[in-house]
Order: C-alpha cells, then structure tokens, then sequence
C-alpha cells in the first residue's frame, strides 16, 4: 500500500489521480494501513493448483489429468492449473473440461497427432 501510494503520488499518475479512494489518505500509520487491509481483504474468487498437474513428484496430477497412483482417476477442474492463469479461470476450466472429454474419448484436435501440422 506504501508502494502504491509512492508511485500513484509521482511521475504521470499523479496528474491524472484525483485522490485515494480506500483506504484514504488520512489513514497514514502502518498500524491502520494492516486494519484497512484486515477489515477489506477478500480474494479475487479465482482458487487453483490444490491438485496440480505436472511431471514431477509433488504434480497431483499427470498431464492426461489422471491422478497419479491411482487407476481410473481424473481430475479436470480449476485445481489442476500448474499456477493462476493471467486472466479469469472459468474459460480456461472450461477448456480443461474439454479436453479431459477428449482424453477420455480418445478424441484428439492436436494437429501434430491428426497430421495437420
Ligand atoms: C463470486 C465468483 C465470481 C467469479 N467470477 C468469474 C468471472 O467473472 N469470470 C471467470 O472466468 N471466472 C470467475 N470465477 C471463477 C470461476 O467461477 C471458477 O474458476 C470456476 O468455476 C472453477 O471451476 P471448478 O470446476 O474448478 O470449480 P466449481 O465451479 O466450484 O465446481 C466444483 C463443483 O464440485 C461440486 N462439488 C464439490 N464437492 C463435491 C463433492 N464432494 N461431491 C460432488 N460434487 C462436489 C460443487 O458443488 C461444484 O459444482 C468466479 C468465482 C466466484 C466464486
């Protein structure tokens, strides 16, 4: 927030801001900058990787989606995601869930595999 406020107060931005919207420039002391933070701290909804797909021995999951040591498991959702993707994540869980269909299936749109390439 100390950050924020140093590179709001100089340089472009400073001309274009009108003032602090939150916490508000009254409050000053670190004391209440952590209570601020306490009191409207909330995530941004967007939870993933509790079952992380990867190759290495902490990966949840192999990157078919199968959950390691265990047959006939799956996983497709936001948990798989190896880190938080730049932008929202229920397109991109859509996408897992699509190609999980096509795992599954044996379907496959990967034009290295149909030739395509
Ligand atoms: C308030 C909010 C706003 C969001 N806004 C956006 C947005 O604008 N754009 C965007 O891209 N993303 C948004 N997201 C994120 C997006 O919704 C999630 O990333 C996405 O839905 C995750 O999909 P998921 O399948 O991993 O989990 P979920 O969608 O949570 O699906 C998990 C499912 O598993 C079921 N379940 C849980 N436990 C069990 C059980 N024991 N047995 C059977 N079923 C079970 C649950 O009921 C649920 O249906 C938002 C999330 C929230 C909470």
């Amino acid at each position: 927030m100390e950050q924020a406020r140093e590179i709001a107060s100089s340089g472009p931005l400073a001309a274009v801001l009108a003032g602090e919207w939150s916490p508000g420039g009254a409050v000053r002391s670190r004391k209440g900058l952590r209570q601020a933070v306490r009191d409207t701290l909330e995530s941004l909804y967007h939870p993933v990787s509790s079952c992380r797909m990867g190759t290495d021995d902490e990966a949840v999951v192999d990157p078919q989606l199968r959950v390691r040591g265990v047959d006939g498991l799956r996983v497709a959702d936001a948990s798989v995601m190896p880190t938080l993707v730049r932008g929202n994540t229920n397109a991109p869980t859509m996408m897992v869930a699509e190609r999980a269909a096509d795992l599954i299936t044996g379907r496959t749109v990967d034009p290295a595999l149909t030739g395509t390439a």
